[in-house]
């Protein structure tokens, strides 16, 4: 067993960054300036978005992309149980109703079946979930979507540098928003981009910093004036230069962290395969995936010991993991509101109850890779229900 803890998902960040960000304190520049403009387009220009802004948090990309289409009180919003809770905090935040749909037994993606069944003449937006990295069925979405005049906004928090029918999600132009969160594929320790058209980054612009129709680079600067003014009563969203310039470094970075991700779920693949009682993640439908977590499922019938008992024997093993997501109906907010009940969303539910993270990061050496592999190994081989031969 491992002498040392090993982290879920520690942040890989190098001389670069603090090259970088040394370099941004010293040019009398912090806030939004020159290095967030320069990454917008440089983070645009590689998920081939028509433009980018941005922001201090991906909920902040939600939240104003919800604003800015005008979705409020009256007004549904589909999405699903398997997320983090931001992705519906938001629907409440801006007096909508979110209606939760159940997801599909194999990715854990939003089941564009089941939003058909959720749809109502009240319905104004989907927020599917790229779930893990793995892109959503987007052609279904887009479709139901253009069927019943909605927009579709992606939440990409997992998402970045995945790929649907080629295309790299956020550049199909929907409303996209991305995490630089410190456990995210690549981080500006907070941080986030909303990618869309030019009119819908427009408008997210001035609503992320109060409102105003002149942001402070451009009245600060030379030739810039002290006129503004406050065309709604806007949010304070903005990414700093510093933390800008965080991200150019990561984003260079990037390919080269995605390629490592690839090598470590590989590795897993190859060695965990042959465990009857561990169901692997799955990649389907035209698709590259992202990896941002790697999600095993105990299957049942196979462990004397369940999930949270799984979890704990790695953490004895010195192995970090998380459990992606406990569903949103679960909650006490939603479930009081609502009056959920777990079932009410079964492959959600069940399936919770099954998922463990294991680590998966670009900074994972060959003996971390061997170390989670044994650990898992080593746990179903000493838990291993045993059959009563008929
Ligand atoms: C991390 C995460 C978010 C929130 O991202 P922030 O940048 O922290 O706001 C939203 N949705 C999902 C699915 C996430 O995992």
């Amino acid at each position: 067993m491992r002498g040392s803890f090993l982290q879920f998902s520690p942040p890989l960040v190098g001389s670069e960054e603090v090259d970088a960000v040394i370099e941004t304190l010293k040019s009398n520049w912090l806030t939004t300036g020159p290095k967030t403009r320069q990454f917008e387009q440089q983070f645009a220009e590689y998920v081939q978005a028509p433009g980018g802004l941005a922001l201090n948090s991906c909920t902040a990309g939600l939240h104003t992309a919800l604003v800015a289409l005008g979705i409020g009180p009256g007004d549904e919003v589909i999405t699903t149980p398997i997320t983090f809770a931001a992705s519906v905090n938001v629907i409440e935040h801006v007096g909508a109703m979110p209606v939760l749909a159940d997801v599909e037994q194999d990715t854990l993606n939003l089941d564009p079946a089941r939003v058909r069944e959720a749809i109502t003449p009240r319905t104004k937006a989907i927020i599917p979930v790229h779930y893990a990295g793995h892109p959503v069925n987007l052609q279904a979405f887009n479709t139901i979507a253009e069927e019943h005049s909605l927009v579709v906004i992606e939440d990409a928090a997992h998402a970045v540098s995945a790929k649907y029918e080629g295309i790299p999600i956020g550049g199909t132009g929907n409303p996209t928003a991305f995490s630089f969160y410190a456990t995210k594929n690549m981080t500006t320790g907070e941080g986030g981009m909303l990618t869309g058209t030019p009119e819908l980054l427009e408008r997210v612009r001035i609503l992320s910093l109060h409102g105003m129709s002149c942001e402070a680079w451009g009245r600060y600067g030379k030739g810039g004036s002290w006129k503004y003014d406050v065309v709604a009563p806007g949010f304070k969203y903005n990414m700093t230069d510093i933390q800008a310039s965080i991200g150019i470094c990561q984003l260079r970075k990037l390919s080269e962290f995605q390629q490592r991700r690839r090598q470590v779920v590989d590795a897993y693949r190859a060695a965990l395969a042959e465990l009857d009682a561990i169901q692997l993640p799955v990649e389907r439908g035209p698709i590259e995936h992202a990896w941002h977590l790697f999600v095993i499922r105990l299957r049942e019938g196979q462990l004397k010991i369940n999930r949270d008992q799984f979890v704990e024997q790695l953490t004895a093993h010195n192995i970090g993991t998380s459990v992606h997501f406990i569903p949103i109906h679960m909650h006490s907010f939603y479930r009081k509101k609502y009056g959920y009940r777990p079932n009410d969303f079964p492959v959600a539910y069940q399936n919770y109850q099954q998922v463990i993270s294991l680590p998966l990061n670009p900074s994972m050496s060959e003996q971390d890779v061997t170390d989670v592999i044994e650990a898992v190994c080593d746990i179903v081989k000493q838990n291993r229900l045993c059959k009563v031969a008929a």
